[in-house]
């Protein structure tokens, strides 16, 4: 029989989608399940994002479009980025694509050759490893272990950035742990970032509007204009916009990058759909409430699986400021039998907890931290509560 390419032998199926693919299962299966592994938001865009598609539906023309994407949906994103307070960019700094995560695959493909370092932190986004390691590059992961709130320090930045990697890749507001860097944990990042001018930066800022505490949203290009001609910011429709499904992911980047992803593109995808375009243009210059509300029930949420967590005796768990994600240490659950079941890692807690509660969390290994687990908490109030009420009693039952 033929064989695969080596480089499957380096592709592995994303471990979230493991444990969400269990929690369905038994879930058909009939059992009362809470699934806290997938990172889905829980609401639809606005009733005009639909409108915009149904309309774009009746004119569709059926024909390829741009592959950078349309003037309009450029447009809307470079409106979009500017009430960040990313300004001075133009169309020809934006490339689009089939969510962030095609948009990240597209970036790796043309800023990294084989054996060319990429460096990012851990705990991270379980893509980076896989995308890195797809394309060969040499990887090197950054620790943030809990006791630094799993949060990059200027000096471990330094360290790795004096090895000249190709690619920096960060990410802010952070999945896996809901941690989002204040203003002056990014202009320090930044004051070292700018010593070293080899290195691209990606900044996966997806989550950038869904920020509680009024911490607010910070990306080294805020603090360091200069640094504009080597970060690429990277967003998407998925989270904030309630869009997943719709596939729409964008960068705001260098000429020279935009224009590679768009070469990409033209490879890859050719274009995004016409309906998807018009639903994408609608959701970033329509009314942005839906966001907004989303955003402030979020901080709510956070609250409750917050205050269980930290209720729970030995289990650390720094504060989350965004996203939807809480990531606590729970290694004080190692060495200890649940049910008679010994628990002996993240992997072993997330199977018990599964198996016995009906909860479904990701173990942080898959992140990098093997110390941790994933709570996703976008989901209903009652499931919310009745998922952690449940985690809180899998720890009381521990023996
Ligand atoms: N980056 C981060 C940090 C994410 O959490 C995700 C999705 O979970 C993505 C990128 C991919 O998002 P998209 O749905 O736009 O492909």
């Amino acid at each position: 029989m033929p064989q695969l390419a080596t480089r499957m032998g380096r592709a592995k199926p994303s471990a979230i989608m493991v444990i969400a693919e269990k929690a369905k299962r038994l879930k058909a299966e009939g059992r009362d399940i809470v699934s806290f592994s997938i990172g889905v938001p829980n609401f639809l865009p606005g009733e005009h994002v639909y409108a915009a598609a149904r309309e774009a539906l009746a004119k569709d023309s059926g024909q390829y479009g741009s592959n950078r994407g349309s003037d309009a949906l450029v447009d809307a994103f470079l409106g979009h980025i500017e009430a960040l307070g990313l300004t001075g960019y133009k169309r020809e700094n934006v490339s689009t694509g089939v969510g962030a995560k095609q948009i990240l695959y597209n970036l790796a493909e043309a800023l990294l050759d084989e054996g060319d370092e990429i460096a990012f932190p851990a705990p991270y986004w379980t893509s980076y490893l896989d995308i890195a390691e797809i394309v060969g590059a040499k990887i090197n992961i950054l620790p943030c272990p809990p006791e630094q709130h799993y949060k990059l320090t200027p000096a471990q930045l330094d360290e790795a950035l004096a090895r000249k990697p190709r690619v920096f890749l960060f990410n802010n507001p952070s999945n896996p742990t809901g941690m989002v860097y204040t203003r002056d944990e990014i202009v320090a990042l930044a004051d070292v970032i700018a010593k070293y001018p080899d290195t691209w930066i990606i900044t996966d800022d997806i989550y950038n509007t869904m920020v509680f505490d009024g911490v607010g949203y910070h990306n080294f290009v805020h603090v360091r204009p200069e640094l504009k001609d080597r970060v690429i910011f990277v967003d998407s429709l998925s989270k904030t916009y309630g869009m997943p499904g719709w596939r729409v992911g964008f960068i705001a980047a260098p000429e020279s990058v935009a224009k590679a992803v768009t070469t990409l593109n033209s490879n890859h995808i050719t274009s995004l759909p016409e309906v998807i375009t018009a639903a994408a243009v609608a959701a970033l210059s329509g009314p942005q409430d839906v966001p907004a509300a989303k955003c402030a029930e979020f901080a709510v949420k956070r609250d409750r699986v917050y205050n269980a967590l930290v209720s729970i005796p030995g289990v650390v768990c720094p504060r989350p400021q965004g996203a939807f994600y809480a990531f606590p240490d729970i290694s004080v659950a190692f060495g200890k039998k649940h049910d008679g079941v010994a628990i002996t890692s993240d992997v072993d807690f997330c199977a018990a907890l599964l198996e016995t509660k009906g909860v479904a969390c990701v173990p942080g290994s898959a992140f990098g931290e093997p110390r941790a687990l994933r709570i996703s908490y976008s989901c209903p109030d009652e499931a919310l509560d009745k998922g952690m009420a449940r985690i809180v009693e899998f720890f009381a039952e521990l023996t």
